[in-house]
Protein backbone atom coordinates (compact mmCIF):
# COMPACT_ATOMS: atom_id res chain seq x y z
CA UNK A 1 0.00 0.00 0.00
CA UNK A 2 1.11 3.53 -1.25
CA UNK A 3 1.08 5.72 1.70
CA UNK A 4 -0.54 8.71 1.53
CA UNK A 5 -2.13 11.46 4.29
CA UNK A 6 -5.71 9.96 3.95
CA UNK A 7 -4.91 6.14 4.23
CA UNK A 8 -2.49 7.04 7.44
CA UNK A 9 -5.75 8.53 8.93
CA UNK A 10 -7.80 5.31 8.04
CA UNK A 11 -5.55 3.13 8.98
CA UNK A 12 -5.73 3.49 12.79
CA UNK A 13 -4.33 2.91 16.12
CA UNK A 14 -2.05 0.05 15.33
CA UNK A 15 -0.69 1.04 11.81
CA UNK A 16 -0.26 4.32 12.91
CA UNK A 17 1.59 3.84 15.87
CA UNK A 18 4.13 1.81 13.66
CA UNK A 19 4.56 4.31 11.45
CA UNK A 20 5.42 7.30 13.71
CA UNK A 21 8.66 7.02 15.15
CA UNK A 22 8.34 8.09 18.93
CA UNK A 23 10.61 10.97 20.08
CA UNK A 24 13.98 9.84 21.01
CA UNK A 25 14.24 10.34 24.66
CA UNK A 26 16.75 13.09 25.28
CA UNK A 27 15.58 15.73 22.97
CA UNK A 28 13.39 17.66 24.09
CA UNK A 29 9.90 16.53 25.47
CA UNK A 30 7.30 16.47 23.24
CA UNK A 31 4.64 18.72 22.99
CA UNK A 32 1.24 17.95 23.45
CA UNK A 33 -1.36 21.37 23.55
CA UNK A 34 -5.16 20.72 24.99
CA UNK A 35 -8.06 23.15 23.58
CA UNK A 36 -10.83 23.67 25.77
CA UNK A 37 -10.55 22.24 29.53
CA UNK A 38 -14.02 20.94 30.06
CA UNK A 39 -14.73 16.76 30.46
CA UNK A 40 -12.86 15.69 27.20
CA UNK A 41 -10.03 18.42 27.51
CA UNK A 42 -9.27 18.04 31.30
CA UNK A 43 -9.40 14.21 31.22
CA UNK A 44 -7.15 14.58 28.23
CA UNK A 45 -4.75 16.28 30.17
CA UNK A 46 -4.83 14.86 33.02
CA UNK A 47 -4.42 11.67 31.96
CA UNK A 48 -1.22 12.85 29.37
CA UNK A 49 0.36 14.10 32.31
CA UNK A 50 -0.43 11.64 34.80
CA UNK A 51 0.34 8.19 32.50
CA UNK A 52 3.30 10.70 30.92
CA UNK A 53 4.85 10.99 33.65
CA UNK A 54 6.94 13.62 32.63
CA UNK A 55 8.17 12.49 28.75
CA UNK A 56 5.61 15.13 27.50
CA UNK A 57 5.21 18.72 27.98
CA UNK A 58 1.18 19.18 28.48
CA UNK A 59 -0.46 22.35 28.18
CA UNK A 60 -4.32 23.13 28.76
CA UNK A 61 -5.60 26.56 27.39
CA UNK A 62 -9.02 27.43 28.78
CA UNK A 63 -10.48 30.53 29.33
CA UNK A 64 -12.56 29.93 32.75
CA UNK A 65 -10.91 29.71 35.75
CA UNK A 66 -13.63 27.94 37.16
CA UNK A 67 -15.31 24.89 34.82
CA UNK A 68 -19.30 24.02 36.43
CA UNK A 69 -20.41 20.94 34.85
CA UNK A 70 -24.02 20.95 32.74
CA UNK A 71 -23.78 17.35 34.52
CA UNK A 72 -25.89 17.83 37.47
CA UNK A 73 -26.71 21.37 36.86
CA UNK A 74 -30.38 20.63 36.69
CA UNK A 75 -30.07 18.94 39.74
CA UNK A 76 -28.79 22.50 41.40
CA UNK A 77 -32.32 23.85 39.38
CA UNK A 78 -34.30 21.58 41.04
CA UNK A 79 -33.09 22.47 44.71
CA UNK A 80 -30.78 18.56 45.08
CA UNK A 81 -27.10 20.60 44.49
CA UNK A 82 -25.40 24.10 45.91
CA UNK A 83 -24.02 25.98 42.55
CA UNK A 84 -20.57 25.61 43.99
CA UNK A 85 -20.58 21.77 43.86
CA UNK A 86 -20.73 21.56 40.39
CA UNK A 87 -17.80 24.23 39.98
CA UNK A 88 -14.13 22.78 39.49
CA UNK A 89 -10.98 24.77 39.16
CA UNK A 90 -7.73 23.67 37.47
CA UNK A 91 -5.11 23.93 40.42
CA UNK A 92 -5.30 20.06 41.05
CA UNK A 93 -4.06 19.40 37.19
CA UNK A 94 -1.71 22.52 37.40
CA UNK A 95 -0.22 21.48 40.71
CA UNK A 96 -0.63 17.59 41.49
CA UNK A 97 -0.18 16.26 37.68
CA UNK A 98 2.22 19.25 36.06
CA UNK A 99 -0.30 20.31 33.48
CA UNK A 100 0.98 23.92 32.06
CA UNK A 101 -2.67 25.67 32.34
CA UNK A 102 -3.31 28.24 30.40
CA UNK A 103 -6.09 30.73 30.89
CA UNK A 104 -6.66 32.49 27.57
CA UNK A 105 -8.97 32.04 24.54
CA UNK A 106 -7.96 29.91 21.55
CA UNK A 107 -8.56 31.93 18.50
CA UNK A 108 -6.46 29.85 15.23
CA UNK A 109 -4.35 26.77 14.73
CA UNK A 110 -1.00 27.23 11.51
CA UNK A 111 -1.05 23.18 10.95
CA UNK A 112 1.51 23.70 8.44
CA UNK A 113 3.63 25.47 11.38
CA UNK A 114 2.03 23.36 13.72
CA UNK A 115 1.54 26.27 16.10
CA UNK A 116 -1.49 27.23 18.09
CA UNK A 117 -2.51 30.91 18.68
CA UNK A 118 -4.22 33.03 21.33
CA UNK A 119 -6.35 35.97 21.68
CA UNK A 120 -3.83 37.47 24.33
CA UNK A 121 -1.31 37.14 21.43
CA UNK A 122 1.00 34.36 22.89
CA UNK A 123 1.63 31.10 20.29
CA UNK A 124 2.14 27.64 21.56
CA UNK A 125 3.86 24.74 19.41
CA UNK A 126 2.74 21.36 19.17
CA UNK A 127 3.63 17.82 18.64
CA UNK A 128 0.35 16.45 19.41
CA UNK A 129 -3.20 18.92 19.29
CA UNK A 130 -5.91 18.14 21.65
CA UNK A 131 -9.25 20.11 20.27
CA UNK A 132 -12.47 19.87 22.74
CA UNK A 133 -14.03 22.47 22.67
CA UNK A 134 -18.28 21.33 23.43
CA UNK A 135 -20.51 22.99 21.54
CA UNK A 136 -21.90 26.48 19.93
CA UNK A 137 -25.22 27.15 18.66
CA UNK A 138 -26.30 27.06 15.07
CA UNK A 139 -27.25 31.62 14.36
CA UNK A 140 -30.64 31.32 13.68
CA UNK A 141 -31.93 28.06 14.47
CA UNK A 142 -34.77 29.64 16.37
CA UNK A 143 -36.36 32.66 14.53
CA UNK A 144 -36.06 35.46 16.65
CA UNK A 145 -33.48 34.36 19.55
CA UNK A 146 -29.72 35.04 19.25
CA UNK A 147 -27.15 35.10 21.77
CA UNK A 148 -27.52 38.78 22.28
CA UNK A 149 -30.92 37.85 24.13
CA UNK A 150 -29.94 34.74 25.91
CA UNK A 151 -30.31 36.83 29.00
CA UNK A 152 -34.06 37.52 28.69
CA UNK A 153 -34.44 34.29 27.02
CA UNK A 154 -31.35 31.95 28.67
CA UNK A 155 -29.82 28.25 27.08
CA UNK A 156 -28.58 27.45 30.28
CA UNK A 157 -26.57 24.92 27.80
CA UNK A 158 -23.31 25.63 28.74
CA UNK A 159 -23.23 25.99 32.88
CA UNK A 160 -22.39 28.77 34.82
CA UNK A 161 -24.06 32.02 35.18
CA UNK A 162 -26.58 31.12 32.72
CA UNK A 163 -27.94 28.39 34.77
CA UNK A 164 -27.70 30.57 37.68
CA UNK A 165 -30.33 33.47 35.93
CA UNK A 166 -32.19 30.45 34.45
CA UNK A 167 -33.02 29.09 38.14
CA UNK A 168 -33.82 32.89 39.05
CA UNK A 169 -36.18 33.41 36.84
CA UNK A 170 -38.33 30.29 37.35
CA UNK A 171 -38.22 30.82 41.45
CA UNK A 172 -39.40 34.22 40.11
CA UNK A 173 -42.48 33.13 37.86
CA UNK A 174 -45.75 34.96 38.94
CA UNK A 175 -48.37 33.00 40.20
CA UNK A 176 -50.25 30.14 37.54
CA UNK A 177 -47.57 31.22 34.94
CA UNK A 178 -45.56 29.81 32.15
CA UNK A 179 -42.22 27.75 31.99
CA UNK A 180 -41.26 27.33 28.35
CA UNK A 181 -38.62 24.94 26.87
CA UNK A 182 -38.03 25.51 23.12
CA UNK A 183 -36.21 22.02 22.88
CA UNK A 184 -33.20 20.97 20.15
CA UNK A 185 -33.73 18.86 17.53
CA UNK A 186 -30.66 16.03 16.90
CA UNK A 187 -27.71 15.88 17.65
CA UNK A 188 -27.04 18.14 20.62
CA UNK A 189 -25.31 17.78 24.15
CA UNK A 190 -27.17 15.00 26.74
CA UNK A 191 -29.85 13.48 24.71
CA UNK A 192 -32.21 13.10 28.37
CA UNK A 193 -30.82 16.47 29.49
CA UNK A 194 -33.77 18.96 28.30
CA UNK A 195 -36.17 16.54 29.97
CA UNK A 196 -34.40 16.04 32.97
CA UNK A 197 -34.32 19.48 33.48
CA UNK A 198 -38.07 19.65 32.75
CA UNK A 199 -38.47 17.20 35.36
CA UNK A 200 -36.48 19.75 37.96
CA UNK A 201 -38.43 22.41 37.00
CA UNK A 202 -41.78 20.73 38.00
CA UNK A 203 -40.22 19.47 41.26
CA UNK A 204 -39.54 23.32 41.95
CA UNK A 205 -42.58 24.54 40.98
CA UNK A 206 -44.82 21.69 42.70
CA UNK A 207 -43.55 23.21 45.86
CA UNK A 208 -43.56 26.75 45.01
CA UNK A 209 -45.52 27.73 42.32
CA UNK A 210 -48.52 24.89 41.82
CA UNK A 211 -50.73 25.85 39.30
CA UNK A 212 -47.96 27.23 37.01
CA UNK A 213 -47.56 25.39 33.56
CA UNK A 214 -44.72 23.79 32.00
CA UNK A 215 -44.93 23.80 27.93
CA UNK A 216 -41.92 22.13 26.13
CA UNK A 217 -42.29 22.75 22.41
CA UNK A 218 -40.21 20.10 20.25
CA UNK A 219 -39.07 19.49 16.80
CA UNK A 220 -38.83 15.50 17.56
CA UNK A 221 -40.93 13.23 17.14
CA UNK A 222 -39.80 11.45 19.91
CA UNK A 223 -36.76 11.79 22.72
CA UNK A 224 -34.30 9.92 24.94
CA UNK A 225 -36.26 7.65 27.92
CA UNK A 226 -39.69 8.86 26.53
CA UNK A 227 -41.43 6.16 28.38
CA UNK A 228 -39.37 6.77 31.75
CA UNK A 229 -40.32 10.38 31.84
CA UNK A 230 -43.66 10.34 30.66
CA UNK A 231 -44.60 7.72 33.50
CA UNK A 232 -42.51 9.83 35.54
CA UNK A 233 -44.55 13.18 34.81
CA UNK A 234 -47.59 11.82 35.41
CA UNK A 235 -46.45 9.99 38.49
CA UNK A 236 -45.00 13.24 40.26
CA UNK A 237 -46.34 16.19 38.13
CA UNK A 238 -50.02 15.50 36.87
CA UNK A 239 -51.11 17.66 34.31
CA UNK A 240 -48.64 19.82 35.19
CA UNK A 241 -46.33 19.40 31.69
CA UNK A 242 -47.63 19.34 28.16
CA UNK A 243 -45.23 18.24 25.45
CA UNK A 244 -45.88 19.82 21.78
CA UNK A 245 -44.31 17.56 19.45
CA UNK A 246 -44.18 18.17 15.73
CA UNK A 247 -46.96 16.91 14.75
CA UNK A 248 -48.56 19.20 16.32
CA UNK A 249 -46.39 22.73 15.22
CA UNK A 250 -43.04 21.78 17.76
CA UNK A 251 -41.04 21.86 14.49
CA UNK A 252 -41.95 25.29 13.52
CA UNK A 253 -41.21 27.43 16.40
CA UNK A 254 -40.14 31.37 16.71
CA UNK A 255 -39.98 33.66 19.19
CA UNK A 256 -39.76 37.28 20.37
CA UNK A 257 -37.99 38.01 23.45
CA UNK A 258 -38.89 41.43 24.13
CA UNK A 259 -42.46 40.77 24.43
CA UNK A 260 -41.80 37.26 25.63
CA UNK A 261 -43.94 35.58 23.03
CA UNK A 262 -43.77 32.25 21.34
CA UNK A 263 -44.93 31.13 18.12
CA UNK A 264 -45.84 27.69 17.64
CA UNK A 265 -47.17 27.28 13.86
CA UNK A 266 -49.11 30.17 14.21
CA UNK A 267 -50.32 29.98 17.64
CA UNK A 268 -48.76 32.46 19.65
CA UNK A 269 -48.31 31.89 23.67
CA UNK A 270 -47.31 34.47 26.14
CA UNK A 271 -44.68 33.21 28.53
CA UNK A 272 -42.71 34.29 32.23
CA UNK A 273 -39.74 32.06 31.37
CA UNK A 274 -38.49 30.54 27.87
CA UNK A 275 -35.74 28.57 27.83
CA UNK A 276 -34.57 28.30 24.24
CA UNK A 277 -31.67 25.62 23.51
CA UNK A 278 -31.08 26.09 19.77
CA UNK A 279 -29.83 23.62 17.38
CA UNK A 280 -26.12 22.69 17.91
CA UNK A 281 -22.37 22.86 16.46
CA UNK A 282 -19.39 21.52 17.04
CA UNK A 283 -17.48 24.52 19.20
CA UNK A 284 -16.76 27.89 16.99
CA UNK A 285 -12.75 27.06 17.20
CA UNK A 286 -13.63 24.01 15.67
CA UNK A 287 -14.42 25.30 12.09
CA UNK A 288 -12.46 28.03 12.56
CA UNK A 289 -9.72 25.18 12.66
CA UNK A 290 -11.16 23.63 9.39
CA UNK A 291 -12.15 20.60 11.24
CA UNK A 292 -15.61 20.46 10.66
CA UNK A 293 -17.76 18.54 8.10
CA UNK A 294 -21.43 19.64 6.48
CA UNK A 295 -22.91 18.71 9.56
CA UNK A 296 -21.35 21.36 11.44
CA UNK A 297 -19.39 18.72 14.10
CA UNK A 298 -16.24 16.85 13.59
CA UNK A 299 -15.46 13.30 11.75
CA UNK A 300 -13.06 11.34 14.08
CA UNK A 301 -10.86 7.95 13.56
CA UNK A 302 -12.78 5.77 15.87
CA UNK A 303 -9.59 3.74 16.95
CA UNK A 304 -7.62 7.04 17.96
CA UNK A 305 -9.58 10.53 17.66
CA UNK A 306 -7.64 11.65 15.30
CA UNK A 307 -9.61 14.27 13.23
CA UNK A 308 -10.06 13.28 9.66
CA UNK A 309 -8.76 16.21 8.57
CA UNK A 310 -5.57 16.49 9.93
CA UNK A 311 -3.63 12.99 11.50
CA UNK A 312 -1.83 15.39 14.36
CA UNK A 313 -5.42 16.57 15.85
CA UNK A 314 -7.11 14.35 17.86
CA UNK A 315 -10.80 15.97 18.39
CA UNK A 316 -12.95 14.84 21.87
CA UNK A 317 -16.12 14.77 22.85
CA UNK A 318 -19.39 17.23 21.78
CA UNK A 319 -17.55 18.67 18.96
CA UNK A 320 -17.14 15.30 17.39
CA UNK A 321 -19.34 12.67 14.99
CA UNK A 322 -18.74 9.81 17.62
CA UNK A 323 -21.12 6.99 15.30
CA UNK A 324 -23.19 5.71 18.09
CA UNK A 325 -21.93 7.50 21.52
CA UNK A 326 -24.19 10.58 22.81
CA UNK A 327 -22.65 13.28 23.11
CA UNK A 328 -21.64 13.44 27.05
CA UNK A 329 -19.54 14.46 29.90
CA UNK A 330 -18.96 9.94 30.14
CA UNK A 331 -18.55 10.00 26.42
CA UNK A 332 -16.43 13.05 26.29
CA UNK A 333 -14.08 11.55 29.23
CA UNK A 334 -14.03 8.33 27.67
CA UNK A 335 -12.79 8.87 24.68
CA UNK A 336 -10.77 11.49 26.26
CA UNK A 337 -8.60 8.38 27.64
CA UNK A 338 -9.00 6.80 23.97
CA UNK A 339 -6.93 9.69 22.67
CA UNK A 340 -4.28 10.32 25.47
CA UNK A 341 -3.28 6.64 24.85
CA UNK A 342 -2.86 6.95 21.20
CA UNK A 343 -1.08 10.59 21.95
CA UNK A 344 1.11 9.14 23.95
CA UNK A 345 2.00 6.00 21.88
CA UNK A 346 2.83 8.32 18.67
CA UNK A 347 4.82 10.50 21.05
CA UNK A 348 6.59 7.56 23.27
CA UNK A 349 5.83 4.53 21.66
CA UNK A 350 4.28 3.12 24.80
CA UNK A 351 2.01 0.47 24.15
CA UNK A 352 -1.52 1.22 22.50
CA UNK A 353 -4.11 -1.02 23.68
CA UNK A 354 -7.38 -1.38 21.32
CA UNK A 355 -10.34 1.85 22.19
CA UNK A 356 -12.77 0.49 24.15
CA UNK A 357 -15.84 3.34 24.72
CA UNK A 358 -18.58 3.45 27.63
CA UNK A 359 -21.50 5.50 28.58
CA UNK A 360 -24.43 6.19 31.44
CA UNK A 361 -27.08 8.96 31.27
CA UNK A 362 -28.74 9.25 34.44
CA UNK A 363 -31.69 11.51 35.09
CA UNK A 364 -33.51 12.39 38.59
CA UNK A 365 -37.49 12.86 37.91
CA UNK A 366 -37.82 13.58 41.35
CA UNK A 367 -36.36 13.09 44.90
CA UNK A 368 -35.28 9.65 45.00
CA UNK A 369 -36.77 8.89 41.20
CA UNK A 370 -33.46 8.36 39.43
CA UNK A 371 -33.52 6.48 35.95
CA UNK A 372 -30.27 5.60 33.75
CA UNK A 373 -29.57 4.80 30.06
CA UNK A 374 -26.17 3.22 28.93
CA UNK A 375 -23.76 1.22 26.74
CA UNK A 376 -20.60 0.08 25.80
CA UNK A 377 -18.94 0.63 22.14
CA UNK A 378 -16.04 -0.11 20.16
CA UNK A 379 -14.28 1.36 17.34
CA UNK A 380 -14.80 -0.25 14.07
CA UNK A 381 -13.36 0.67 10.80
CA UNK A 382 -16.52 2.98 9.91
CA UNK A 383 -17.73 4.30 13.37
CA UNK A 384 -17.80 3.47 17.51
CA UNK A 385 -20.21 1.16 17.16
CA UNK A 386 -22.19 0.23 20.29
CA UNK A 387 -21.68 -3.12 21.56
CA UNK A 388 -24.40 -3.50 24.38
CA UNK A 389 -26.51 -1.42 26.11
CA UNK A 390 -29.05 -1.04 29.36
CA UNK A 391 -32.14 1.60 30.10
CA UNK A 392 -34.49 1.57 33.78
CA UNK A 393 -37.66 0.32 32.87
CA UNK A 394 -40.85 1.42 33.63
CA UNK A 395 -42.83 0.52 36.68
CA UNK A 396 -39.60 0.25 38.82
CA UNK A 397 -39.89 -0.10 42.78
CA UNK A 398 -38.81 3.07 44.63
CA UNK A 399 -36.38 1.43 46.02
CA UNK A 400 -34.07 0.73 42.62
CA UNK A 401 -35.00 4.21 41.43
CA UNK A 402 -33.69 5.62 45.05
CA UNK A 403 -30.31 2.99 44.30
CA UNK A 404 -30.21 4.39 40.54
CA UNK A 405 -29.82 8.44 41.94
CA UNK A 406 -27.33 6.85 44.68
CA UNK A 407 -25.56 5.40 41.67
CA UNK A 408 -25.31 8.53 40.11
CA UNK A 409 -24.58 10.83 42.84
CA UNK A 410 -21.26 8.87 43.43
CA UNK A 411 -20.46 8.70 39.87
CA UNK A 412 -20.76 12.63 39.78
CA UNK A 413 -17.98 12.60 42.40
CA UNK A 414 -15.91 10.07 40.79
CA UNK A 415 -15.61 11.24 37.36
CA UNK A 416 -15.20 14.96 38.56
CA UNK A 417 -12.13 13.72 40.07
CA UNK A 418 -11.14 11.25 37.01
CA UNK A 419 -11.45 14.60 34.84
CA UNK A 420 -9.96 17.46 37.20
CA UNK A 421 -7.94 15.37 39.98
C1 LIG B 1 -28.34 20.35 31.31
C2 LIG B 1 -27.29 19.34 30.94
C3 LIG B 1 -27.17 18.18 31.67
C4 LIG B 1 -26.19 17.24 31.34
N1 LIG B 1 -26.11 16.10 32.09
C5 LIG B 1 -25.19 15.18 31.77
C6 LIG B 1 -25.08 14.00 32.54
O1 LIG B 1 -25.84 13.75 33.49
N2 LIG B 1 -24.11 13.12 32.22
C7 LIG B 1 -23.24 13.34 31.20
O2 LIG B 1 -22.36 12.50 30.98
N3 LIG B 1 -23.32 14.46 30.44
C8 LIG B 1 -24.26 15.38 30.71
N4 LIG B 1 -24.36 16.52 29.96
C9 LIG B 1 -23.50 16.69 28.76
C10 LIG B 1 -22.10 17.19 29.08
O3 LIG B 1 -22.14 18.37 29.81
C11 LIG B 1 -21.32 17.43 27.79
O4 LIG B 1 -21.52 16.35 26.91
C12 LIG B 1 -19.83 17.56 28.08
O5 LIG B 1 -19.63 18.72 28.84
C13 LIG B 1 -19.02 17.60 26.80
O6 LIG B 1 -17.67 17.78 27.11
P1 LIG B 1 -16.72 18.56 26.11
O7 LIG B 1 -15.35 18.48 26.69
O8 LIG B 1 -16.94 18.12 24.72
O9 LIG B 1 -17.25 20.06 26.15
P2 LIG B 1 -17.33 21.05 27.40
O10 LIG B 1 -17.44 20.31 28.66
O11 LIG B 1 -18.37 22.06 27.07
O12 LIG B 1 -15.92 21.76 27.42
C14 LIG B 1 -15.52 22.61 26.39
C15 LIG B 1 -14.51 23.59 26.95
O13 LIG B 1 -13.84 24.21 25.86
C16 LIG B 1 -13.62 25.56 26.20
N5 LIG B 1 -13.44 26.29 24.94
C17 LIG B 1 -14.35 26.52 23.97
N6 LIG B 1 -13.80 27.25 22.98
C18 LIG B 1 -12.49 27.47 23.33
C19 LIG B 1 -11.42 28.17 22.74
N7 LIG B 1 -11.57 28.82 21.57
N8 LIG B 1 -10.23 28.19 23.39
C20 LIG B 1 -10.07 27.55 24.58
N9 LIG B 1 -11.07 26.88 25.20
C21 LIG B 1 -12.27 26.85 24.58
C22 LIG B 1 -14.87 25.96 26.97
O14 LIG B 1 -14.64 27.09 27.80
C23 LIG B 1 -15.18 24.70 27.76
O15 LIG B 1 -14.62 24.73 29.06
C24 LIG B 1 -25.31 17.48 30.27
C25 LIG B 1 -25.44 18.66 29.53
C26 LIG B 1 -26.43 19.58 29.86
C27 LIG B 1 -26.53 20.85 29.07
Amino acid sequence: MTLNRRNFIEAGVALGAALSAPRVIGQARPKVVVVGGGAGGATAARYLAKDGKGAMDVTLIEPTRTYYTCFFSNLYIGGFREFSSIGHSYGELASGYGVNVVHDWVVGVDRDASTVATAAGHTFPYDRLIVAPGIDFVAGAVPGWSAAAQNKMPHAWKAGSQTQLLKAQIESMPEGGVYCMVAPPNPYRCPPGPYERVSMVAHVLKEKNPTAKILIVDPKAKFSKQALFQEGWTRHYDGMIEWVGPDFGGANVSVNPDTMEVDIDGTVETVDVCNVIPRQKAGHIAHVMGLTESSGFCPIVPTTMQSRMDENIHVLGDATIAGDMPKSGFSANSQAKVAAMAVRGALTGSRVFPAKYSNTCWSLIDTDDGVKVGASYQATDEKIAKVDGFISQTGEDAALRKATYEESVGWYAGITTDMFG
